[in-house]
């Protein structure tokens, strides 16, 4: 019996704890690409599916930040200006920070709802509710 348990021991060791378990969140990027004088943001959909937000929310804020105007089409989202993929993604990451980290436990499984004409920003992990401003 001893035996058995040394070696049901052993076979813990290489199972990771709970606490080393990393964020399943990767932070999804934009690949612009410079078309002439605009930019465009070839994979838009893409990165607001992966972040399971509305496209017209995301591009709303690019917009606003980047100060300027802009279309979605296709997949794609096509700016005026040239940007360069670092601004782009200065960009997203804080769209991230505002619209999709919870900022009760810093996890990214989050909704973001239209309550009473006020978004909320709703944890599946932990249950907060934030309310956020509007874009
Ligand atoms: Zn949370």
């Amino acid at each position: 019996m001893g035996d058995y348990e040394e070696l049901l021991k052993r076979g813990m060791k290489g199972v990771p704890s709970r606490e080393t378990e990393v964020d399943r969140f990767e932070m999804p990027m934009f690949r612009v690409q410079k078309s002439g004088s605009r930019s465009v943001l070839v994979n838009f959909s893409e990165v607001a599916d992966a972040l399971r937000r509305d496209r017209k929310h995301l591009m709303k804020f690019l917009l606003k930040e980047l100060a300027t105007s802009g279309e979605a089409k296709g997949t794609c989202l096509e700016v005026q200006g040239v940007f360069s993929t670092d601004a782009v993604n200065k960009k997203l990451e804080k769209y991230v920070d505002s619209y999709v980290k919870c900022p009760e436990c810093g996890k990214h499984d989050t909704n973001l709802v239209k309550e009473k004409g006020f978004f909320l920003l709703k944890c599946e992990v932990c249950g907060a509710r934030e309310s956020v401003g509007r874009v």
